[in-house]
């Protein structure tokens, strides 16, 4: 607080040296209309001091939370590395590693960054609000991803609140499985999110390149996801947008969840339960009959999901396929509707497409709400019993659904039976990306700079796999 106080200091004498040597001031003639000049003129600076000292003092307390904060993290891990089995070194190695990370932090924090500081590299991801790259930071060298928001974009629908409840949840939670924000700034048309790179690409690219995974991979990966999750809920958050392309991978092949806040939801509030539409506009009952989807094998309902798959992640209203039915009937949610879109994630896995997924995003909309009529498991994709039942227990009305008494339910299901929970993200990866330098995007499309659409196949890349 001392050079706060020693800023109002300067900014008060000033102004009374400069009011009173005025006055004292030989007349030059006007010196009664500069009178009234002279009161809005002072007031004017009257106001510049409140502001500035309130300015200051946000400041201040600002700082002084973080302060406390940072002293929390570490007594809590001293504490943490107290109760486990770690040794003396170790133990030296981690807090000096937290703190190399804290001081990092408090750096970016502390100097007024804007995007100038960083040379913008390689364009990684695309959405409905902006783009994310990789970047360097001019002084020090060091890899960031930077996450650019369209502020007017922003505005226009409404989603100010949830930018910034990304940005805060981003920063204040300090987890393994969620992506780290280091520091976030503005100018007249963006807001921009300086968070950690990480380069194993994101788990809808993977699963475009797999086409399916074996029980045994996406149990990593489900595991995983449980504990983000777990995680977020802890802090009283509801992320409601899990799925793929927001599941990113770090070097290690390890999963971190992120974009969070920046849901988009199609708007589904007229459809009713039953199937059937709201009345339109004229009063009478909207015809839902509409032509029978094709039948067709897995084998044809996977080419035809990932020929739409990335179309539908870059459109504007993101794809509907992992949302919970109560989210889009907007009936009122809770935490459970993130282990929901766990459960179509996890049946993405196996059998190679989302389990509602349909030919537009409007009746996928209404596989869901109806989802005891469309649930169904394709004999083909050979899912043991184990999955199926774990499947079914995910996508389910919101009170039998696992989760909803805490994680725990979910870990203690027999099909995750030899999974060990505390030292997942010590263990070797499902899959370890191919990660050159710090630089390397090879686990990402590629995004023409003028353009939207994505150039390379998402069949290249380290993951390709030979035959299905
Ligand atoms: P959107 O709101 O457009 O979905 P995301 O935050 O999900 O924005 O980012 C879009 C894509 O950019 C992700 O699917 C991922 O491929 C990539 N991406 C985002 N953040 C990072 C990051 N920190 N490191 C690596 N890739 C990232
Ligand atoms: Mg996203």
């Amino acid at each position: 607080m001392d050079s706060a106080r020693s800023w109002l200091q300067k900014l008060q004498p000033r102004d009374k040296l400069r009011s009173s040597t005025r006055k004292k001031e030989p007349c030059s003639g006007g010196e009664d209309d500069s009178n009234t000049d002279e009161e809005a003129l002072s007031n004017v600076t009257k106001q510049k001091a409140a502001a500035a000292k309130q300015y200051i003092e946000n400041h201040y307390k600002e700082q002084m939370k973080n302060l406390q904060e940072r002293k929390e993290r570490r007594n809590m891990l001293e504490k943490k590395l107290a109760d486990a089995d770690v040794s003396e070194e170790d133990q030296n190695n981690l807090l000096k590693f937290l703190e190399k990370k804290e001081t990092e932090y408090m750096r970016l924090q502390r100097h007024k960054m804007g995007v100038d500081d960083f040379e913008l590299l390689t364009m990684i991801g695309k959405g409905a609000f902006g783009e994310v790259r990789v970047c360097r930071e001019k002084t020090t060298g060091s890899v960031y991803a930077m996450k650019k928001l369209k502020k007017s974009e922003m505005l226009r629908r409404g989603q100010v609140e949830h930018v910034k409840a990304e940005r805060n949840l981003l920063a204040e939670v300090d987890s393994n499985c969620i992506v780290k924000l280091y520091c976030s700034f503005q100018d007249d048309e963006f807001l921009y999110l300086i968070m950690e790179y990480l380069p194993g690409g994101d788990m809808m690219t993977l699963l475009m390149r797999k086409d399916i995974l074996t029980e045994d991979e996406a149990r990593f990966y489900v595991a995983e996801t449980v504990l983000a999750i777990e995680s977020i809920h802890k802090h009283n958050y509801i992320h409601r947008d899990i799925k793929p392309d927001n599941l990113l991978l770090d070097r290690y092949g390890h999963l971190r969840l992120s974009d969070f806040g920046l849901c988009k939801p199609l708007d589904c509030s007229t459809i009713r339960e039953d199937f059937s539409i709201a009345p339109n506009v004229n009063g009478g009952p909207q015809n839902d009959e509409r032509p029978a989807a094709p039948k067709r094998t897995q084998q044809e309902q996977l080419q035809h999901w990932q020929k739409n798959r990335r179309m539908l992640a870059y459109s504007t209203v993101g794809t509907p396929d992992y949302i919970a039915p109560e989210v889009l009937l907007k009936k009122g949610y809770g935490m459970e509707c993130d282990w929901w879109s766990l459960g179509a994630i996890m049946y993405e896995m196996l059998v190679g497409y989302p389990p509602f997924y349909s030919d537009d995003p409007m009746s996928t909309c209404r596989k869901i709400v109806n989802w005891r009529t469309h649930l169904k498991f394709p004999e083909e994709a050979k899912l043991s019993p184990e999955a199926k039942d774990l499947i079914s227990k995910l996508l389910c009305n919101v009170n039998q659904r696992l989760g909803t008494n805490g994680a725990d339910e979910i870990k203690v299901h027999p099909w995750f039976n030899g999974t060990e929970w505390e030292k997942l993200y010590q263990m070797d990866a499902a899959f370890i990306p191919e990660v050159n330098d710090d630089l390397d995007t090879q686990n990402f499309e590629k995004f023409e700079e003028s353009d939207s659409q994505t150039q390379s196949s998402s069949k290249t890349g380290p993951w390709r796999k030979v035959s299905f």
